[in-house]
This record gives C-alpha cells, structure tokens and sequence, in this order.
C-alpha cells in the first residue's frame, strides 16, 4: 500500500494518461508543476480539475511525499487557474477526494475547481 493508504501508483491511471498526451483533455493551464483541464462530467458550470505531473495516488501522497517546489507550484497553478477562469469575485469550491469514503474514483491526486453559481454548503452524501 502507498502512503496514503491507496494501492501504489498506477501509471496507466487515465490522469497519467492525459499527462502523456495519450487521451485528450480540454486543457486550461499548463505549466512546469500541473496540469488543468476542464471535468469530462462536469457538476458546476465551471468544473476544472488540477492535477501535479508527479505520479501522486492521492493528496495524502502528494503531501507526504512530494517537494517543497512541486507542493507551491501545484497550488500556486490552483489559484491562477481559479482566477484565469473569472471565479475569484464570485467564489468557488476546491475539493480533493482521498481514499474510498470520499468516493475518489482516478488514484492521481487531483484538485477540483467548481464555481459558476451558487454551490450550497457542503456535500451531497448520495
Ligand atoms: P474523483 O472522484 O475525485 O476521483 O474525480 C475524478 C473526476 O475525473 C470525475 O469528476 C470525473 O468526471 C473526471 N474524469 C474522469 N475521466 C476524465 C477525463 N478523461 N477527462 C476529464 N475528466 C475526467
């Protein structure tokens, strides 16, 4: 088991997959640290993923195990990305899945960027 309590790193995980150009995505950002592209089912009009280039099962991982650069580049790419897409006046939701309770289906740590309207308090428990 990985770190995070996750099985190890799948690199045939369809996240590693759109890093290494082999599936498309509809990218917004791109840089040395991370990936954005916008969500295949998008729950939000504005629903952007952000992932790091690093092979990272989960944000357990990703914490524990990456550098210090790699840690602020991704997040710093996070908050371009959320003020690229125009959220920033009127807000937005980050959320991080990890583990089987969260229902985290790709074992490559994302962050997911939602906004667009009103998002309510929390989340669903369906
Ligand atoms: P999570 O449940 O946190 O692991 O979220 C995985 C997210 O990846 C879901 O919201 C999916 O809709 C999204 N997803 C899966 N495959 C793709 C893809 N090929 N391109 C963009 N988003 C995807």
């Amino acid at each position: 088991m990985s770190v995070s309590g996750l099985p190890p790193y799948d690199p045939q995980n369809i996240f590693a997959r759109i890093l290494r150009g082999e599936i498309p995505c509809k990218r917004v950002h791109e840089d040395g640290h991370a990936l954005a592209f916008h969500d295949i089912h998008p729950q939000a009009p504005t629903h952007v993923l952000v992932i790091p280039k690093g092979a990272y099962v989960s944000a357990a991982d990703f914490h524990a195990s990456a550098s210090a650069e790699e840690i602020a580049g991704f997040w710093r790419a996070v908050g371009l990305v959320a003020k690229s897409l125009g959220l920033e006046a009127t807000g937005y939701r980050l959320l991080a899945n990890m583990g089987p309770d969260s229902g985290q289906e790709v074992p490559h740590f994302h962050v997911h960027i939602c906004g667009g309207k009103p998002l309510g308090r929390m989340i669903s428990s369906g």
